[in-house]
């Protein structure tokens, strides 16, 4: 799921956006003004940001969206940016555009409008989209869609028939695109599943091995390597990061 976080001084309407966001599957956080903008960012797990551009001043310093972007594209010059901002003129669209936004929404917008960019800019950010219908989408040359709650999904199409370990451990690595999804967060997502446990010594990380001498990161190989076959000429991969877990990542083209 995406984390925006929304940075708009009008509590209205950053109370509706907030709302929308969330009640299209995304993981919102707000701040009303620069300086809260900029603390939350450090925190880190953003994926992306709605800033306004006309921001109140912090303790009698301005510091206003564009000041904000500037300084936040020095240490994060991926993140997705979409500016807003209530004055049409070009001049301030172009500034924002120059200091590290991808797009920008002219106030006022319509929710829909703000949805479609803000699904576009994950698209090109490559991160996986929470659609509105629940289920997990990340684009590819044949798009992979994970049911939100059934084991299920689809490239492209196609059908994926998965067993429910098969499709926890796919809903995880896709939920996480790019980031590693460790061994023990399977692990306790299969046990948490009441349809197929695993048993309690096979999910001991710490022990490592279940009564019958199978370690738990074999177990753990082998659904992968189902996966990995499955997911034949989608263009997507599930990189085994040594040590840590694996990771779903798009083959460069
Ligand atoms: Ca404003």
């Amino acid at each position: 799921m995406a984390h925006w976080l929304i940075v708009e001084d009008d509590e209205l309407l950053r109370d509706g956006l907030q709302a929308q966001l969330a009640q299209a599957g995304h993981q919102v956080s707000a701040a009303a003004d620069g300086a809260q903008a900029l603390a939350a960012l450090a925190g880190g797990s953003v994926d992306g940001l709605i800033l306004d551009l006309g921001l109140p001043p912090v303790n009698g310093a301005p510091l206003d969206g564009l000041m904000v972007l500037r300084q936040l594209r020095q240490r994060l010059p991926a993140l997705p940016v979409l500016i807003l901002t209530a004055r049409d003129g070009v001049d301030d669209r172009v500034a924002g555009l120059h200091a590290g936004a991808d797009d920008y929404l002219t106030k006022p917008f319509s929710m829909a409008e703000l949805q479609a960019r803000v699904l576009a800019l994950l698209r090109r950010a490559q991160l996986p989209a929470f659609t509105g219908s629940g289920d997990w989408l990340m684009d590819a040359p044949r798009p992979l869609r994970v049911h939100g709650q059934w084991p299920q999904a689809w490239l492209g199409d196609e059908l994926l028939e998965l067993s429910q370990r098969e499709w926890t451990l796919l809903r995880l690595l896709v939920a996480q695109a790019g980031q590693v999804v460790g061994r023990e967060e399977v692990l306790a997502a299969w046990q948490a599943d009441p349809t197929e446990p695993v048993t309690p010594s096979a999910n001991s990380a710490q022990a490592g091995t279940t009564p019958g001498g199978v370690s738990t990161s074999n177990v753990l190989e082998v659904y992968v390597h189902r996966l990995r076959r499955k997911l034949a000429d989608s263009g997507l991969s599930i990189r085994n990061v040594r040590g840590l877990g694996y990771l779903l990542e798009r083959e460069a083209p």
